[in-house]
């Protein structure tokens, strides 16, 4: 078997850690749910508030830029996730891009009345489709399916397919170019959530025909607490109506017209004036990203999670696995299952491992190759063999 020093010392991504500040006597595998605090971050903060914010004022929408970040960050993002240029905008949170998403993609199908979900998405997904069902009031049913039988449920009263990319508790990735081929061929609209797949897997909006994504800068963005989310609408559909008609995404927001006129392309996915200090966080995060070959971020992620399961399998038994076996097939995050899941997890969290105990019975793992080491998951391994 591999040693993990050699491949620490192999590793291309080495040099990242220090680019973030983790508490020593730490091995923090959460950061698909709380990315890690980036060095830059602190300085870039600091610059927003005294020298931005705290001299410059209200000239700096213009003289700083903050008015162009939600499209920067956009742009950005788009290049991380394979997007056509201008097609996403950074800046509402994930629930409500999800809000704006699912409601145009259901006017491009207004014959139809299903909303289509995977069983065990994300609370947040499931509950902005039902809420926006009602809110419709024209009878739309909201469907849920087990990963393995959405294609079997995508039938022609399907208006929209509404997918988590890698689901949070299992880790289990879709196939996107797959599922989008078969929702369209059976005339369905797709919304795809990237919050768990965004800097952990490569993501190829464009080739896969995508129609919309949202997802999460806080997590695999390492943007900070409560950053920012994103929004993608394909080129295509940029002329549908979005139902959140904000005075940012007017064409001219400073004419103060009486009445709403939509920008052109995605600049009218803006909403409100755009949260200037969880924005320029949120862009270190980014950057960061998009200095990380992605294709060497996912290589290190299969290789950890491979090496994960494997020592998983020969030292912990009484453990279950709940993470897909196919890397292919799985994000960048392991699960493992036990009877007394929450209270080791405890007990890994008094060791300084820092992982998510999801109910009932599953100890959930997330996998960062820009910040993780080989050799913590020989030490994650041996502390929980110990029990
Ligand atoms: C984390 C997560 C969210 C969070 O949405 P917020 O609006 O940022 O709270 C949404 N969807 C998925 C799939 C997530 O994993």
């Amino acid at each position: 078997m591999d040693a993990p020093d050699s491949l620490d010392r192999a590793d291309p991504l080495a040099a990242f850690r220090d680019r973030f500040d983790l508490p020593a006597g730490v091995i923090y595998l959460d950061g698909n749910s709380l990315g890690p605090l980036p060095k830059a971050t602190r300085a870039r903060l600091a610059e927003v508030i005294d020298r931005h914010w705290g001299r410059d004022l209200i000239a700096s929408w213009t003289v700083n830029g903050w008015m162009d970040l939600p499209l920067r960050i956009g742009a950005k993002l788009g290049r991380l996730l394979g997007a056509e240029p201008d097609s996403m905008v950074a800046g509402d949170s994930t629930s409500v891009n999800l809000f704006q998403a699912l409601a145009a993609a259901l006017a491009l199908r207004p014959d139809r009345r299903v909303i289509l979900s995977e069983t065990g998405n994300f609370p947040t997904d499931l509950y902005m489709a039902e809420g926006l069902a009602a809110l419709l009031g024209r009878g739309h049913a909201f469907r849920q399916a087990p990963a393995d039988a959405i294609e079997a449920a995508l039938d022609e009263t399907v208006a929209v397919l509404l997918l988590t990319h890698v689901n949070y508790r299992s880790g289990r990735m879709h196939d996107m170019a797959r599922l989008t081929a078969a929702a369209h061929a059976a005339g369905a609209i797709t919304v795809w959530d990237l919050s768990h797949s965004a800097g952990a897997v490569p993501v190829d909006l464009a080739g896969s025909a995508a129609d919309f994504a949202v997802g999460c800068g806080y997590k695999f963005l390492n943007g900070g607490p409560g950053a920012p989310g994103y929004l993608y609408i394909a080129p295509r559909h940029q002329t549908a109506p979005l139902p959140l008609t904000g005075w940012i995404g007017h064409a001219e927001p400073f004419a103060f017209a009486p009445s709403y006129r939509p920008a052109e392309g995605i600049g009218r996915a803006r909403v409100g004036t755009p949260p200037i200090l969880g924005l320029a966080a949120l862009e270190v995060g980014v950057d960061l990203a998009l200095e990380a070959d992605i294709r060497l971020v996912r290589e290190k992620s299969v290789r950890m999670t491979e090496l994960f399961l494997r020592l998983a399998a020969t030292s912990l038994p009484g453990f279950g696995i709940a993470t897909p076996r196919d890397p292919d097939a799985r994000g960048s995050q392991v699960c493992l299952t036990h009877p007394d899941a929450a209270a080791i997890m405890r007990r890994l969290a008094a060791r300084g491992i820092v992982g998510d105990f999801r109910p009932p019975d599953v100890l959930r793992f997330g996998i960062t190759p820009l910040t993780l080491r080989y050799a913590e998951l020989w030490q994650v391994i041996a502390a929980l063999a110990e029990g």
